[in-house]
């Protein structure tokens, strides 16, 4: 196949890029790098199958010759960018989502979007199931995204049902790894570099807060199996193992053995505003669709995210 990835240099993008190439696949990937970094795809340069082309995606695509497959993964993707970047996240999510369905249906490619679990906003069903509608602010600063998210959503099935464009849809939920920015306030990021470095872990508000961590080699593949599937509604890809964000925290500070203390704080700005109080995926339509389960722990897959933090913190 030939795949285009937007959002190619970022986090999940560049994960994506490797599993395409791993499999013989040829892969465009593509970015605007405005999150996304060039330090993510470095190791791919002078791949003969792989080739970055800097493009905003918001913007008319021109890719020349075939494409079997375009993953649409571009967008801001942590609260403080959404704060600092709110109209570029609602323009990547639907005009960019525009444009690159126009590039689907052009060259009869499959379409596959990254969508999200905050579609489910704060959500009131838990855990959350595909057919679970949301409970979204559309005007908090977290609407940005999810309803960014969801009107791409509904206009990759629009293309679907009116142009039969070959969509697939995957909600993605809280996912960790190696190449996640140090600094672009999730939790992951923060909690590791904070107890690598010994400063306290900012547990925000009182902490009983829920998330599932999805290491992210276990999400490349639900989404892998996805693409080849021949499923067009929303599937959850996320693991199902939920925890409070204290226990979060404990958890990272046990595995990095830090002596860093677990501090909690109340953000100024409005990053937790509208918090999802909840979220855990319910994963049944994936085991059944696809046959997939995450495979990874949690402190399996610290211990492989750890490394790359310390080595890109200088520490090691
Ligand atoms: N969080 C925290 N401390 C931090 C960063 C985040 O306690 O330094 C909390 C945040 O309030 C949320 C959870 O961790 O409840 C996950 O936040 P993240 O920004 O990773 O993404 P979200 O799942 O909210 O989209």
């Amino acid at each position: 196949m030939r795949v285009l990835i937007t959002g190619g240099a970022g986090f999940l993008g560049s994960h994506l890029c490797d599993r395409f190439l791993a499999e013989g696949h040829s892969v465009i990937a593509m970015d605007n790098l405005i999150t996304g970094n060039t330090d993510n795809i470095a190791h791919l340069a002078g791949n003969p199958n792989f080739k970055f082309i800097r493009h905003d995606v918001t913007e008319y695509i021109y890719i020349e010759g075939e494409l079997d497959a375009i993953l649409h993964f571009a967008s801001p993707a942590s609260p403080i960018d959404y704060l600092e970047l709110p109209i570029q996240t609602m323009k990547v999510g639907a005009l960019g989502t525009h444009k690159a369905l126009g590039l689907a249906k052009a060259k009869g490619a499959r379409f596959l979007l990254a969508s999200t679990s905050e579609a489910y906003g704060d959500p009131l069903v838990h855990p959350q199931t595909e057919d679970y509608w949301g409970n979204v602010n559309p005007i908090g600063p977290r609407g940005v995204y999810d309803e960014a998210k969801r009107f791409a959503e509904a206009l990759t099935m629009a293309y679907h049902r009116y142009h039969g464009v070959d969509t697939r849809i995957v909600r993605i939920f809280n996912t960790y790894g190696p190449r996640m920015r140090l600094r672009d306030g999730r939790v992951v990021p923060n909690f590791i570099s904070q107890a690598l470095i010994g400063k306290p872990l900012t547990v925000y508000g009182d902490g009983s807060q829920t998330r599932s961590f999805c290491y992210v080699s276990d999400l490349v593949e639900g989404i892998y199996r996805l693409l080849h599937s021949d499923e067009h509604e929303p599937t959850n890809i996320g693991n199902p193992t939920e925890m409070t964000i204290l226990q979060f925290a404990q958890a990272v500070v046990n595995i990095t053995g830090s002596t860093s203390e677990i501090a909690l704080v109340q953000p100024e700005d409005e990053r937790i505003k509208d918090d999802p109080k909840v979220r855990r995926p319910d994963i049944g339509k994936a085991r059944r669709i696809l046959g997939w389960e995450p495979k990874l722990s949690l402190e399996e897959g610290l211990q492989k995210t750890i490394p790359d933090f310390a080595r890109r913190l200088g520490l090691k």
